[in-house]
């Protein structure tokens, strides 16, 4: 086990001379601000607290503080916004908490490589807000997206509502600045479109949970905005005629749809009653939100004329076109709020991010079922159904005692079932803290022992955001 050592006056006079005592802070109520990320409070056995919080300016600013941190054995966390659900951006170790709110410029969009610049700190909808602007997307977008910072979204390979069609974040992404953890600083990748030279470290660091390296400058892939967008919002009866639809249409319609998104009757249910504006045929098992996109309004109309009649063969109650702004943003709040509602209204559960082919969906829904009534618990569905992607929230009523033991048994229960059907733990939030237990169920001996050697290989001394993904 490494021994870190304890953050003093000393070292904190320090960290002001590196960097300027601007970008250094202490007050407890912001120590415990910077400490939590969005898994509940009540999740964790004990209170994970920083002792120092830093805000580098710039690279130069990173590469000093990590390298005096990796000499004098202080553990550092990297933080975005805190939005995540892994408990990534949570300090297990104490120490450093490095927070990027201040490395937040966009520093280039280049029209003629299709490309965008950025430091870790920008906001993901300002990112999408330039590339747009141009006439161009940024095709990542988590449910997040107005709060998340790229930086994040980098070191969490971030999914979101368009990844059956561009991909999760990795996939958008040509390059990174990064700093390793004895201070140097180094580029990966470029804003080619190829590059088999060497390996591929930029889809290395991407999704390394900042156990590896700090992501300092990210160089991001844009595409050309399709001008016109249509969602269509289709109730089903149950989840099961929801599910089965979803591979269909996409075989027998020859579509891929830009997005994909499934509500059960729960998520439709708690989001509803949190925005106060119910959607139509609440009552429905379940809702599909289809999206799709293009540049020519009549062949895209031809589209979701055939993807409507395709809904009505197999099931739908009814297929209402958003296709005009005011219904097209309450569709999507409803959708990105979702999360949010659960959180508020409930403080005893767990949000999990599971993901399985898309044909084990069906029954990946039936044992969550059959988790549920063994452990009397309730669960709010919803999630990327087009990825297979499924945040299932198991929730325990408050009068219960043993909640912690009985969600505890419940995800076993549960990713025993996903393991079974081909599926695995996380399929965007990420493993972090949170899940980090688990991780032997789903990768072997020879695999974990892997990511252990390639983590000494970054961070010798085990000062990156320790206590994530795997023990060392
Ligand atoms: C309401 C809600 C909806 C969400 N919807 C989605 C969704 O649709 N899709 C999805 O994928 N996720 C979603 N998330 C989860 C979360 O928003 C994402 O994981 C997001 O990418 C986290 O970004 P962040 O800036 O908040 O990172 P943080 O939570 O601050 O950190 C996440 C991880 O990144 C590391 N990190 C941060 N910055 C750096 C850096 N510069 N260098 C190296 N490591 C770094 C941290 O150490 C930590 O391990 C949602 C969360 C909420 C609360």
């Amino acid at each position: 086990m490494t021994s870190y050592s304890p953050v003093g006056k000393e070292n904190i006079k320090d960290l002001e001379r590196l960097i300027g005592s601007h970008k250094v802070a202490a007050d407890p109520e912001k120590l415990a601000s910077y400490s939590r990320d969005e898994v509940a409070q009540q999740f964790w056995d004990r209170d994970y607290r920083a002792e120092v919080l830093v805000f580098p300016e710039s690279t130069e600013d990173v590469s000093a503080l990590l390298a005096y941190a990796d000499t004098h054995m202080i553990p550092v966390t990297p933080r975005g916004a805190g939005t995540g659900l892994s408990g990534g951006a949570v300090p297990a170790f104490g120490g450093i908490v490095m927070a990027f709110d201040r490395m937040n410029r966009i520093l280039e969009v280049d029209l003629e490589n299709l490309s965008l610049t950025a430091e870790p700190g920008v906001v993901t909808a300002e990112i999408q807000a330039a590339a747009s602007i141009h006439g161009l997307e940024y095709a990542g977008d988590p449910c997040s997206g107005d709060a998340s910072f790229i930086g994040g979204n980098v070191a969490e390979n971030a999914g979101g509502n368009k990844v059956i069609k561009y991909g999760a974040t990795g996939a958008n992404v040509l390059a990174l600045e990064v700093v390793l953890p004895s201070g140097k600083v180094t580029w990966f990748g470029g804003k080619r479109r190829k590059d088999v030279t060497g390996l591929d470290l930029v889809h290395l660091m991407v999704g390394s949970e900042g156990i590896l390296g700090v992501v300092t400058k990210v160089i991001l892939k844009l595409v050309p905005r399709q001008e016109k967008v249509v969602d269509l919002l289709v109730p089903f009866r149950t989840v099961e005629e929801a599910i089965a639809f979803v591979p269909r249409v996409m075989r027998e319609i020859k579509i891929i749809p830009s997005s994909l998104e499934f509500m059960d009757r729960n998520s439709l249910s708690i989001v509803s009653r949190y925005l106060g504006s119910p959607l139509p045929y609440q009552e429905a098992g379940a809702h599909l939100i289809i999206q799709l996109e293009g540049n020519d309004a009549e062949v895209l109309s031809d589209q979701y004329e055939q993807v409507g009649d395709f809904c009505f063969e197999n099931g739908a109650l009814e297929v209402f076109v958003a296709d005009n702004r005011n219904f097209r943003e309450h569709l999507w709040k409803t959708r990105k709020n979702i999360a949010e509602a659960i959180m508020v209204f409930f403080t005893r559960y767990t949000k999990e991010d599971l993901v399985v082919p898309t044909s084990g969906i069906p029954a990946l829904m039936k044992a969550i079922d059959e988790v549920c009534a063994r452990y009397s618990l309730e669960a709010f569905n919803y999630g990327h159904v087009g990825d297979g992607n499924i945040h299932v929230n198991l929730i325990v009523p408050d009068e219960r005692e043993d909640w912690h033991e009985t969600i505890g048994s419940a995800r076993k229960a549960l990713y025993r079932s996903t393991r079974e059907l081909g599926g695995t733990l996380s399929g965007e939030h990420g493993i972090g803290l949170k899940r980090k237990k688990y991780l032997c169920d789903f990768l072997d001996e020879t695999q974990i022992e892997l990511i252990r050697g390639i983590k000494k290989v970054f961070d010798p001394n085990l000062i990156l955001n320790p206590g994530k993904i795997v023990d060392c």
